[in-house]
């Protein structure tokens, strides 16, 4: 077994091109909340597959769609109609704010971007878009643009032109930013990878009333926050507002790789044949899993126990008294703890705690468990955070 584990590391040290930092851990299991390495060795999973996981690992229902669907048909481009795809598309503007029907499907959150500032172009007939500063949209080209980190955007210059970045949450910023050269304003109602910073309440309404002004249209980027994380099943649902495009991925289909960008009528009127499209994207496999996500979602109410199992865990969190903590925050089942000092030495103590967490930026120790986590697995994750801080 531990061969099998020193060989897989080999393999892909080999012949990965190297872009990711690994943690010292082989995965060949999940359930649930848990995840198991080549050794048999437990870990409560709070990276949930970078937010993808919110149904859990190894969920029955996708298990058992997947498997179905891959004995039916794989695939099936846009050109032609689906039996899934239709059955999807539904059940997804059943879910998204009131107004957003109309879907784009494809296979990542960059993907979603990408889609959304095209579509963004065609409707407004204008090119400028305003992101803020610690947003993270992707890593493709056009996303990469609006991605505030410069150690990831620098070295692949030049990107999009147009693009300027305003501190989040001001909306003084905003105001000055959105001009009549603005085609869309780009946000995500609960910044991610910046450091888990929710935005304060008021924000996006004025964001979204400042681009009604002004002909802008509102991006929201839901791809982390999306299906139930931060404990409403999208986050522009706490401000109570509508943006014109929303950008979906991560935990769409329980864990597979799916992306979708759902428009307004004004976008989707401007949308024609040829504008944009995907080989994979919308496909009935990706679909079949999506729908048993929607379903998992609905029966075990996950948004609900996200809410209440988010309050829950702040609430301990906040209780640990440890002079290396600066704040605790977050929404739902997003949480991060902000650190005075770098976080990755945490990182790896948690592992060796069974204990697996994401960082957001340097400072700030990010868990996003899959929705279906326990209170007694939450309980554990806290003590293990406990005991790997100073006192
Ligand atoms: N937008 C946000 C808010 C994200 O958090 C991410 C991924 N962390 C992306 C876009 C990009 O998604 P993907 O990795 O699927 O391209």
């Amino acid at each position: 077994m531990i061969e099998q584990g020193s060989r897989t590391r080999e393999l892909e040290m080999r012949h990965e091109v190297g872009v990711y930092p690994k943690r010292d851990a082989v995965l060949v299991r999940g359930q649930g909340a848990l995840v198991w390495d080549e050794q048999g060795r437990e870990n409560i999973d709070c990276v949930g597959g970078h937010g993808s996981a919110n149904i859990g690992h190894a969920h029955p229902a996708v298990a058992a769609a997947l498997a179905h669907q891959a004995a039916t048909l794989v695939s099936c481009p846009g050109i032609f109609y689906n039996d899934r795809r239709g059955e999807l598309l539904a059940a997804l503007a059943a879910v998204t704010p009131a107004g957003l029907d109309r879907f784009f499907l494809c296979n990542s959150g960059a993907e979603a971007v990408e889609g959304a500032f095209k579509f963004a172009r065609l409707a407004t007939g204008r090119t400028g878009i305003v992101a803020t500063m610690r947003g993270f949209h992707g890593r493709t080209m056009g996303a990469l643009s609006a991605t505030w980190e410069k150690k990831y955007r620098e070295p692949f210059a030049p990107l999009l032109p147009g693009v300027s970045h305003v501190p989040y949450d001001s909306v003084e910023a905003l105001d000055r930013a959105i001009t009549s050269e603005t085609a869309a304003v780009i946000l995500e109602p609960v910044q991610g990878e910046g450091g888990v910073r929710p935005a304060s309440p008021g924000y996006l309404r004025a964001a979204a009333d400042l681009c009604g002004q002004r002909g802008a249209l509102l991006i929201a980027d839901e791809v982390q926050t999306g299906f139930g994380r931060t404990g409403s099943m999208f986050a522009v649902e706490h401000d109570d507002i509508v943006p014109d495009l929303l950008c979906l991925a991560k935990s769409i289909a329980g864990g597979l790789p799916m992306g979708a960008i759902a428009v307004n009528e004004r976008v989707a009127g401007a949308i024609t044949p040829g504008a944009h499209g995907s080989t994979f994207g919308g496909g009935p496999l990706a679909c079949a899993a999506a729908l048993a996500t929607l379903g998992v979602i609905d029966r075990e109410q996950l948004v609900q126990r996200a809410a209440e199992n988010g309050s829950y865990l702040l609430a301990r969190l906040g209780a640990i008294a440890s002079p290396a903590v600066h704040q605790v925050r977050g929404r739902g089942l997003m949480v991060g703890v902000e650190l005075k000092e770098k976080v990755q030495p945490y990182l790896q103590a948690l592992l060796g705690r069974g204990v697996l967490a994401l960082p957001a930026g340097p400072t700030v120790l990010r868990l996003l468990p899959p929705l279906v986590i326990t209170r007694e697995q939450l309980d554990r994750v806290v003590a293990a955070i406990d005991a790997v801080l100073p006192h």
